[in-house]
């Protein structure tokens, strides 16, 4: 590697010496209090391989889509330090813009260009020698704004070829234990690499709120701030700071009169939490003695535990991603096999929905990333079902595995993004070859297979709801995506996160709409998006007719609590009454003077 490594813990470049409050967006609640780690991701692993002759163009291309990609993440950080007001919003902008310019036509692209023509050098070890010239000629000269170019140089250099090799690198690994991440992101994947009691809280630049970052955040109880955009410019390694991830606030250079309060109130979020504990083993009834299922959402098998202390009486959404998303190679059946029926075990007879692969969109797999490419828009790409259709030896292998595994428990296979019936028709077609492979490879796996149903969480599937419920034994409400898709907001672009709003009319009626059909046609229906996980809308789900939630381990008893005072039959008229509404914002006070009474 000829790119020299900063510590990234005593990155003293950005003093703090007076208190400050950097804002962004509550993901995950809780308050922490701790030494910050800053992770400068200065450490790539340059691979010199040469390139040969007639492979000179597209090494070219892949180094100018590099280029673009780089580009792309450093609008996306200047448009999102556009909200932090003020000189910080300036000077962001300014640095942002000056980055930018040194991969327009700049040298440091013409650079490594001529590299890779005249000796053949692959792309990221062409970039990687142009830096270090460039750098050293501005280390030489005794001036230190000069010297600071260098800095800035080497930022970009190394940002391209991150950008080059995929984002594969474990530096989170060498935070010490019990500090606070900061970072310009945190990807679902670099989520999936944490060690688990590694990080207490996380605090990011870019990131909205109902991405699978702060999804997994919230369910591994880790209180995270995103899309703090200041932050990047604001702390040190080793300063201590103070996150409170409920409202979206970081103190650096907390007073004493700080650390005390902040104190006292993270004793009050413990102490709340250890009275929830008190609920786990009371029934998860409404007052009128309607039993309510409340299943959990699982993101990592680490999160099981969190499942059946909360009282989990299932679990709703296995999100199989974690199989892949960590992994640099493709789980085959067995691997699979062996890490779905721990899982199913674990459960002792309660239902474990396993949903097949979701990758796709933010959520991606190294593995899979020849295959999948990075086509223009990937929220409506290759994605779920799409990609385990395309590539059937996918689903084949996923088949293999959950069924076999369905042997110790009590299997639901959901498949994720379908549109029309015909993904569901042929998914089965597949489903039932893979189940006949398996009895003649002499596999035991059960009689009668376990039931397929489908993810309503694209407004197609929920318009025609009927049409799927030929072919499908199950349904269960993504509500994130389809919040995402019906009101056309990226669910993880910072930048319209105050426009993602899960209680607009148009969403409440896709979800009241398809919880009825099902009901009527007795086709079990659950809602597994983060809404449900929410008690100030368990109200509103119970009047719509549902009985069955699932959500992150951390909600679990938050939302027993609110359903145990309510009563079915009053639900149902405080839903009625919701959706006479047309605003939103209106819905949401409603929603609230609701629970107010309960
Ligand atoms: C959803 O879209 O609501 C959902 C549960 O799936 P995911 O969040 O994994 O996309
Ligand atoms: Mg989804």
């Amino acid at each position: 590697m000829t790119v020299p490594p900063k510590d990234p813990s005593t990155n003293n470049d950005h003093v703090t010496a007076d208190r400050r409050v950097i804002t962004g967006l509550g993901a995950s609640g809780g308050i922490v209090i701790g030494r910050a780690f800053v992770l400068n991701r200065q450490y790539v692993q340059v691979s010199r391989k040469p390139i040969d002759d007639n492979a000179v163009q597209d090494e070219i291309k892949r180094l100018h889509d590099a280029v673009a990609e780089s580009i792309d993440q450093l609008k996306r950080l200047k448009s999102q330090s556009a909200n932090v007001g003020g000189a910080a919003s300036e000077e962001l902008g300014f640095l942002m813009d000056a980055y930018i310019h040194m991969l327009t036509e700049s040298r440091l692209v013409r650079g490594a260009e001529d590299l890779i023509k005249s000796r053949q050098l692959n792309a990221v070890h062409a970039v990687s020698e142009v830096i270090d010239v460039i750098a050293n000629q501005f280390s030489g000269i005794d001036d230190r704004y000069i010297a600071a170019r260098a800095s800035d140089i080497r930022d970009v250099g190394l940002r391209l070829m991150r950008c080059l090799i995929g984002e594969t690198d474990r530096v989170a690994d060498m935070a010490p234990t019990g500090s606070i991440l900061i970072a310009e992101d945190v990807s679902p994947a670099d989520m999936a690499r944490f060690n688990p009691g590694q990080l207490t809280a996380f605090v990011t630049a870019l990131g909205g709120a109902e991405g699978h970052t702060a999804i997994m955040a919230r369910s591994l109880g880790i209180p995270a701030v995103l899309g703090a955009a200041e932050i990047i410019r604001g702390v040190s390694g080793g300063d201590q700071i103070i996150v409170d991830g409920g409202r979206g606030e970081v103190i650096l250079s907390p007073t004493e009169d700080d650390i005390a309060h902040y104190t006292q109130r993270r004793a009050d979020w413990l102490a709340a939490r250890d009275k929830l504990a008190s609920l786990r083993d009371v029934p998860s009834a409404t007052r009128d003695g309607v039993d309510i299922d409340l299943h959990a959402n699982i993101e990592l098998p680490i999160e099981l535990s969190a499942a059946l202390e909360n009282g989990a009486s299932g679990i709703g959404l296995l999100r199989s991603e974690f199989m892949f998303m960590n992994k640099d190679y493709l789980p085959d059946e067995d691997e699979q096999y062996e890490e779905l029926a721990d899982i199913v075990k674990r459960m002792d007879g309660k239902p474990v929905t396993i949903r097949t692969l979701d990758i796709g969109g933010e959520k991606l797999a190294v593995a899979l990333q020849a295959d999948m490419g990075s086509g223009p828009n990937p929220a409506l790409g290759l994605r779920g079902i799409r990609l385990s259709l395309r590539k059937p030896e996918l689903l084949e292998a996923q088949f293999g595995a959950i069924l076999r595994a369905s042997l110790h428990g009590n299997v639901r296979v959901l498949i994720p993004m379908v549109v029309s019936v015909h993904e569901m028709t042929r998914t089965r077609q597949i489903y039932e070859a893979v189940a006949k492979r398996l009895r003649k490879q002499g596999h035991a796996i059960p009689d009668q297979l376990p039931p397929l149903g489908a993810m309503i969480e694209i407004p197609a599937a929920a318009i025609a709801v009927d049409t799927l419920a030929r072919e499908c034994d199950f349904f269960a409400i993504g509500t994130n995506d389809l919040t995402q898709y019906t009101l056309a907001i990226d669910r993880t672009d910072d930048q319209v996160a105050g426009l993602f709003d899960a209680l607009h009319p148009s969403v409440l009626r896709l979800i009241r709409d398809v919880i009825k059909l099902s009901n009527e046609r007795d086709i079990p229906i659950s809602v597994c998006g983060e809404m449900a996980g929410d008690p100030r809308y368990v109200p509103l789900f119970i009047g719509f007719g549902l009985r069955n939630l699932s959500m992150s381990p951390v909600n679990l008893l938050l939302v027993k609590q609110r359903l145990r005072r309510l009563d079915t039959r009053n639900s149902k008229h405080q839903a009625d009454r919701v959706m006479e509404q047309w605003d939103s914002a209106r819905i949401a006070m409603m929603l609230d003077d609701f629970n107010d009474l309960a």
